[in-house]
């Protein structure tokens, strides 16, 4: 039987990994829609090979390019932010929500919005908008199946478990290129970027370097698997072998295992509730020898410890915390701050911003999201 497909940010990492698995079992899919930032080059040829019905750009300067990319084609071309919600809102079997940032929270709603089955990559969409996305969920008899390797994991850890029965989640995290590195304001963005275990696009390669990417991460699983913020825990495993565990209340702990490629996790939601052949070797634990475990170092990576300090506060922490790490990512990225300027940044705008005001709607969530852009860009200003 033929499914239908809707890949939002086709043109990153999980997007690539995502076609690449539909590439391999070709006729059993049908691709809805393709959308990108500004890619037009690598969009319009992914258009092209696998058929898609409609490429939407989300920069409205390149629709021009787009559409002459793709003449004569047959294939409909859009651009701006409402057409990627369009393009998002389309009825199909599946949309993977693959943007970066919380600019991919619009046409994620969009799609939860229809009552779609959506699988979640685009974590920063989530942590912002909490629980306006999970009750939007609920009310709109959506899904929402994990793509993040370690809330796959946990998720595939409570098929036939009982959330209350749960005593603890571990979220494992690798520690990222720069566990060991002793001088942290030295570190290029060359060095961030190249994550041992992992080929990411850059912005989550650095929140993995500062340890961002597991809050953004403990926030995300709060909102999946409400256990309660106590019952989950971080542990460093440096291997990025056992993706995440569960505790039951009999003290079993469940493991998820598998190799460091994100076409396992996202093979699971594109299956689900069944399984599918991937191209992945069988995981060799002899050859992997030794599995290591580490408590997280707080003091040097302070992220895990503001960002659980967000999701307590609650509000509008969690979406302020997450606009001012974007902002400080690009900035270190672009040159302009040194890496231990990141999680000061975001401290920074925690302790400046009106946090108490819970967003209620989707609006509320980018008003939010704009104010704190904007106290972090004055940060930069001051620093
Ligand atoms: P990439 O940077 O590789 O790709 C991002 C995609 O989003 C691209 O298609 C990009 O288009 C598009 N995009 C970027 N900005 C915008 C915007 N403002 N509006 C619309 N589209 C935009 O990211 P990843 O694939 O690495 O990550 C995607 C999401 O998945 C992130 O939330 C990340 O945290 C999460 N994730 C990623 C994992 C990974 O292994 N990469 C693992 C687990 C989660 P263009 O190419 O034109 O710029």
């Amino acid at each position: 039987m033929t499914r239908s497909i809707t890949i939002l940010g086709a043109t990153g990492s999980v997007g690539a990994s995502t076609l690449d698995l539909v590439r391999r079992n070709r006729e059993a899919w049908k691709v809805e829609a393709l959308t990108a930032h500004s890619n037009v080059e690598e969009l319009s040829r992914l258009a092209r090979e696998f058929d898609a019905r409609c490429a939407v750009i989300a920069d409205e300067a390149r629709l021009a390019a787009l559409r002459d990319a793709l003449e004569g084609t047959g294939i409909e071309v859009a651009a701006g932010r409402a057409a990627l919600c369009e393009a998002a809102s389309r009825p199909v079997d599946i949309v993977m929500a693959a943007i970066v940032g919380c600019a991919g929270l619009g046409p994620v709603m969009a799609a939860i919005e229809q009552g779609t089955t959506v699988a979640l990559a685009n974590k920063e969409a989530l942590v912002s908008a909490g629980e306006v996305m999970t009750a939007a969920v609920e009310r709109h008899g959506a899904t929402l199946l994990p793509v993040d390797s370690e809330h796959n994991a946990i998720f595939q850890c409570l098929q036939g478990g009982r959330l209350d029965e749960v005593r603890t989640i571990t979220l494992t995290a690798s520690g990222g290129p720069l566990r060991l590195v002793e001088d942290l304001d030295a570190v290029t963005p060359q060095q961030a970027i190249a994550h041992p275990n992992w080929d990411m696009g850059a912005k989550i390669s650095v929140d993995s370097a500062t340890m961002f990417n597991k809050g953004l991460e403990l926030i995300e699983a709060h909102h999946l698997f409400p256990v309660g913020l106590d019952r989950i825990r971080i542990v460093v495993h440096p291997q990025s072998v056992i993706h995440s565990m569960v505790e039951y209340r009999d003290g079993s702990t469940l493991a998820q295992l598998g190799p460091s490629d994100m076409r396992v996790p996202i093979a699971s939601c594109l299956a689900y509730p069944a399984r599918m052949d991937t191209p992945m070797a069988s995981l060799d634990l002899a050859e992997i020898g030794e599995l290591s475990f580490f408590r997280p170092d707080e003091t040097r990576f302070p992220a895990t410890k503001l960002a659980r300090q967000a999701a307590e506060a609650g509000g509008a922490a969690p979406a302020v915390l997450n606009a001012a790490n974007e902002v400080a990512v690009a900035a270190f990225l672009a040159g302009k701050i040194k890496f231990s300027r990141i999680a000061l940044m975001v401290e920074a705008v925690l302790n400046a911003g009106n946090l108490s005001d819970a967003p209620r709607s989707l609006d509320d969530v980018l008003v939010i999201d704009e104010a704190a852009r904007a106290l972090a860009e004055a940060q930069m200003e001051t620093a």
